[in-house]
């Protein structure tokens, strides 16, 4: 029997970079049920027929026709809005890629979850904004969470056959493209220029989050979460070459490293594959034509992101929820021209305060609610830090 898959977010970054792992599986590649997408209805319609999806599902409503349109003469169903990507990412399947960029991936990867799938999991906000109650939901579903972060899969790896208890987790950072630029300079930096990332190459937000390092603040929530350690137990590392995907610690000064060429198809076809290891045609690490790996202590005063988060993980409860939600709304009026790029954490940190009183989550309507809020009050923030 085939495995069967689906692809929430097929249309992005990773989304097109899990196609081409499937397609280079040949005889290997599992059977492809639900793929989504967002407005990009052309690269939506071209993945389902190349990977003779079931069914494809934009998100908008207002792009059902225009969806149909694309797929005109194939029998592959069309559904569009929040509760058809949901119907979709339940439809029975092995495994899922949770790929969904932002707080949008939550419903559907829960969704996908519920129904006790493996889920490969791109989307942080998951873990960021839901923190235990999204793991707990897991566990509750008897569903396997395989990270495809590469820094937590990087941790993954290196974590799954050991007992012993984690000292230190070391994620590594590129730096992003201001990594040498001045507070100055910062303040004055372009969509364009946070958008071109020097090693990676990965939708606009991811990017502009990684030229902020608000990126590395989600991720050392997310790996907080996901291996269950203290957040003073989590490092954070700049290193420019990104061969190094992160490193654990053990009790013994071992440091365990995972190394691989900076290419998403590793972590993908990692959870893909997994348990087992098949082949990827990406690139071979030559150590003599890297010659070195530098490292290098990130600056807390021209990354505040990475504050943040500490700030979060020692708050609790909705911090990493609001810290998200905020951060989703400083994204957007920054990409938009409302507000410079070191005005973003300004403006998270804001919303954090204002929202510190705001009860924990018992359960995840209290997220979606905590959610709301930190948008509503991100928002309102937008016009104080004006550029
Ligand atoms: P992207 O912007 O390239 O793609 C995002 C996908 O989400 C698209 O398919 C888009 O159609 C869909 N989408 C956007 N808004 C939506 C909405 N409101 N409702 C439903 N779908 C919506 O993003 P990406 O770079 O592929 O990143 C996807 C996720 O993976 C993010 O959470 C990111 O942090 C994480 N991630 C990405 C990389 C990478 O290399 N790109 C690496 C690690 C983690
Ligand atoms: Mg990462």
């Amino acid at each position: 029997m085939k495995r069967r898959v689906s692809i929430l977010g097929v249309t992005g970054s990773i989304g097109q970079n899990t196609l081409r792992v499937i397609e280079a599986a040949g005889q290997d590649a599992p059977e492809v049920v639900a793929v989504t997408g967002h407005a990009n209805i052309p690269a939506l319609a071209e993945a389902a027929r190349r990977l003779d999806a079931e069914v494809a599902v934009t998100a908008d409503p207002e792009r059902l026709e225009d969806l149909r349109a694309a797929l005109a003469g194939t029998r592959i169903e069309a559904a569009a809005g929040e509760a058809a990507l949901v119907e979709a990412a339940c439809r029975p399947v092995d495994w899922v890629m949770s790929a969904i960029v932002g707080a949008a991936g939550l419903a559907p990867t829960l969704a996908a979850a519920r129904t006790g799938a493996t889920i490969a999991l791109a989307n942080k906000e998951c873990l960021v904004a839901a923190g235990d109650l999204f793991l707990a939901e897991m566990a509750r579903s008897n569903a396997t969470l395989l990270p495809v972060d590469s820094e937590h899969n990087a941790l993954f790896q290196l974590t799954a056959s050991e007992r012993a208890p984690i000292e230190r987790l070391i994620l590594t950072a590129s730096g992003g493209p201001f990594r040498n630029r001045t507070r100055d300079e910062m303040a004055r930096v372009t969509v364009a220029e946070a958008v071109a990332h020097p090693n990676w190459s990965m939708g606009a937000r991811i990017s502009i989050d990684s030229a902020s390092m608000f990126n590395k603040a989600l991720e050392m929530i997310e790996a907080r979460h996901l291996f269950a350690v203290d957040p003073d137990r989590i490092e954070v590392i700049v290193h420019p070459q990104s061969i190094v995907h992160s490193m654990v610690g053990y009790a013994d000064g071992s440091i365990l490293a995972h190394l691989g060429p900076a290419d998403m198809r590793v972590a993908i076809g990692h959870a893909l594959a997994w348990p087992d290891r098949r082949a990827l045609a990406v690139e071979r690490l030559d150590f003599a034509a890297l010659a070195r790996l530098d490292f290098e202590a990130p600056d807390p005063a021209r990354f505040p992101a990475l504050g943040l988060a500490r700030a979060a993980m020692a708050r609790g409860g909705v911090a990493g929820c609001v810290l998200n939600g905020a951060r989703e709304i400083a994204l957007d009026a920054f990409i938009s021209g409302h507000i410079g790029f070191l005005a973003m954490a300004g403006l998270v940190e804001t919303a954090m305060e204002r929202l510190d009183g705001w009860p924990a989550a018992t359960d995840l309507d209290d997220i979606f609610a905590a959610d709301r809020e930190a948008r509503r009050v991100g928002a309102a923030l937008v016009a104080r830090f004006a550029a």
